[in-house]
């Protein structure tokens, strides 16, 4: 006899992540190219010789400087094993399975799974021309059982991020007892000034949550480390569902040592904007469709040749994040290897 498991597990769609492959150039996870700094790994070292202790449970000593230096309270931050952690802990917090959630399509891979997890239903919106959310049709299809809406901006994998405008129309309609869950993972490489700060509005608005990441623009992906920026309840209440000690005393210390380093890791951000604008700048004149991006990656809506794309990418030895169908997300790297896989674009 086997274990009885819930009737649902087998329709739960798998998180696909990045392919790594020795020797190929891994431009799939939206990773930053270079190692960590040596300062990082210099607290890192010395944080790696306390770990027969548990960690700080309410990562205090990470809470309160995040907090001087967004300048908001610290009861307004939640913090937590990644960001993905967080989404689901938003999902956990807010929905059972009568509730509802709501995101664009296509847009995090992880919104559905974390949905279906918590067994909430879930509402997927399509984007609307250039790739990007369509913030109206969003508003439009929420209903009394919406609990929670994902706005990712920049979207992954298609890049635009949402406007000022756009955004407070949005937030207008929707319900103040619906939860608005800004997810700016890619904050750091925004460049167009019509864009918001999330933390600013937070501010004013208590239905909005913004998510954070050390993982993106601050190169800790391998240390999960984000943080969640709400009003107190809303904070809260994602604290209430943290799996105790789930993020670790080495994150917590490295998250730390970064925004020590801000200003050359805000420097390694800009050479990789300068690096994005010349790949897709690239890729346009060589023909192919690029959205605008606001990110750390570029996208190609291939749709049905997309397949055919990541295989000819592979044979030269570049790793890009298909969806297979619809088009390859490409995340920039140094110069070198976004090279590379400019080299296999403009043979394809
Ligand atoms: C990468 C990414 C995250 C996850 O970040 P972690 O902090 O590594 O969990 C969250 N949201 C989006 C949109 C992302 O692309």
């Amino acid at each position: 006899m086997t274990v009885r498991t819930r009737a649902d597990l087998d329709q739960l769609p798998g998180y696909v992540p990045g392919r790594t492959i020795p020797g190929a150039i891994k431009l799939a996870s939206n990773e930053v190219s270079p190692g960590p700094l040596p300062s990082v790994v210099e607290a890192i070292t010395q944080a790696a010789a306390g770990v027969n202790r548990y960690p700080d449970n309410s990562a205090a000593a990470l809470v309160s400087r995040l907090a001087t230096w967004l300048d908001v309270d610290a009861d307004r931050i939640a913090v937590g094993c990644g960001s993905v952690s967080l989404c689901q802990q938003l999902v956990q917090a807010t929905c059972t399975e009568a509730d509802e959630v709501i995101f664009g399509w296509r847009s995090f891979e992880a919104y559905p799974i974390i949905t279906q997890v918590v067994g909430a239903r879930q509402r997927r919106v399509a984007l609307r021309p250039g790739h990007r959310l369509d913030l109206e049709a969003m508003a439009a299809a929420v209903t009394p059982a919406t609990r929670l809406v994902f706005v990712c901006s920049p979207n992954n994998p298609t890049g635009p991020a949402v406007r000022r405008d756009e955004l407070d129309r949005f937030l207008d309609a929707v319900p103040p007892d619906v939860l608005v869950v800004l997810d700016e993972a890619y904050h750091e490489f925004v460049t167009d000034p019509e864009v918001p700060d999330g933390v600013e509005l937070t501010r004013r608005r208590d239905n909005v949550a913004v998510l954070r990441t050390f993982s993106k623009a601050y190169g800790l992906a391998g240390l999960r480390v984000g943080y969640c920026v709400a009003a107190p309840p809303v904070a809260e209440a994602v604290r209430r569902v943290y799996v105790p000690f789930s993020l670790n005393s080495v994150a917590q210390v490295a998250a730390l040592a970064s925004l020590d380093a801000h200003d050359e890791l805000m420097a390694r951000c800009r050479e990789v904007i300068g690096e994005r604008e010349r790949v897709r700048g690239e890729l346009l004149a060589a023909g192919f469709e690029v959205p605008e991006t606001q990110a750390n990656f570029v996208w190609l809506p291939l749709g049905e040749a997309t397949d055919r794309f990541n295989e000819h990418c592979l044979e030269r030895k570049v790793i890009v994040r298909a969806f297979l169908g619809d088009g390859a997300r490409v995340t920039i790297g140094t110069p070198e290897e976004n090279d590379a896989f400019l080299a296999a674009a403009r043979a394809f």
